[in-house]
């Protein structure tokens, strides 16, 4: 995983036991372990070529990477559904979501919310946790880009803006403040659980996370419409509702953590596969029902074979 670049790269599994059990021999005892002068000056050329590397006569000052997983907030991520039947006290959600420490937040709206409320709603987030916030509108003739473009701009929490059900696909960013307006031509149905290079994310947080902890439900919590709290908006099991319920008594009971622990490593077939610290897990959607440890149900990579079927 090239996880400055966001990038990864296909090694082969004797550059990786170089790198890792021959981590501090010096090149010329590697040449004599392997007795293959020019491959091992082959991997040092792409190892240099692609930045990943440079020669020092000792290691002391390059430790091993600390890939240890820590957080302050008990809860990182959050997702509040939203449509025309909820009754939602965002202060309440919001007040509750801060108490735990919650940075990033995803608003979902099923149905048409006219601007000012939305605005409204956004405001109310004023004095919250939250460092970042995305939203999902469906299409409407009123969010017009320009219109779109300046409330991104006046609310700078909010990074990215999807309108979905859209004619056609367009995508801007803001220089300003880096946040990004989305035109989509799909629906909200279907977003959970897709696997593919496209959805991969190869950086420090995914990887460090990923190793420990299951990288799509750790420290998430999910407000459905009806305020009810779940894990995940595709799961079935509540946990009480948030306008009743203290949000910090109920993320901290086990029954609500059990699926946190479910890292890549501990599901089958993704123990094996190559991309398991860079792609997202889902528990929700999974090809046997009756095994929480299975694969996700929409991945078409054989890790066997390395082929996406
Ligand atoms: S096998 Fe598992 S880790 Fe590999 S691509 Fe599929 S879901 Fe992701």
């Amino acid at each position: 995983m090239d996880i400055q670049r966001n990038n990864f790269n296909f090694i082969p599994n004797v550059l990786f036991e170089i790198l890792t059990k021959h981590r501090t021999k010096s090149i010329n005892r590697i040449k004599k372990i392997y007795h293959e002068e020019q491959a091992i000056d082959d991997f040092f050329d792409f190892l240099i070529k692609k930045e990943y590397g440079i020669f020092v006569n000792s290691l002391g000052n390059f430790p091993k990477m600390d890939i240890g997983y820590q957080s302050p907030s008990l809860i990182t991520n959050a997702i509040i559904e939203t449509d025309r039947y909820s009754q939602h006290n965002y202060d309440n959600i919001f007040a509750q979501l801060s108490n735990v420490n919650c940075v990033a937040v995803e608003m979902r709206f099923y149905d048409f919310i006219v601007l000012q409320d939305l605005i409204k709603i956004v405001n109310q987030t004023y004095d919250s946790t939250f460092r970042t916030i995305n939203i999902f509108l469906p299409y409407s003739v009123e969010y017009e880009q320009d219109t779109m473009k300046e409330f991104l701009l006046q609310n700078a929490r909010v990074q990215h803006l999807i309108i979905y059900d859209a004619p056609q696909f367009i995508f801007t960013t803001e220089e300003q403040n880096s946040s990004c307006l989305e035109y989509v031509p799909y629906t909200m149905d279907g977003r959970c659980g897709n696997v593919s290079p496209h959805y991969f994310r190869a950086n420090r947080e995914m990887l460090c996370e990923s190793i420990k902890w299951n990288n799509c439900l750790n420290r998430k919590v999910c407000i459905c419409k009806d305020g009810n709290i779940r894990n995940c908006t595709s799961m079935v099991q509540q946990f009480g509702n948030i306008e009743t319920c203290d949000l910090k008594h109920v993320i901290t009971q086990k029954t609500f953590t059990k699926l946190w622990n479910i890292n890549k490593d501990k599901i089958s077939v993704c123990h094996d596969c190559e991309f398991r610290y860079m792609c997202h897990d889902c528990r929700a959607f999974i090809k046997d029902s009756n095994n929480i440890y299975s694969k996700p149900l929409n991945c078409k990579y054989n890790p066997y074979e390395t082929i996406w079927n």
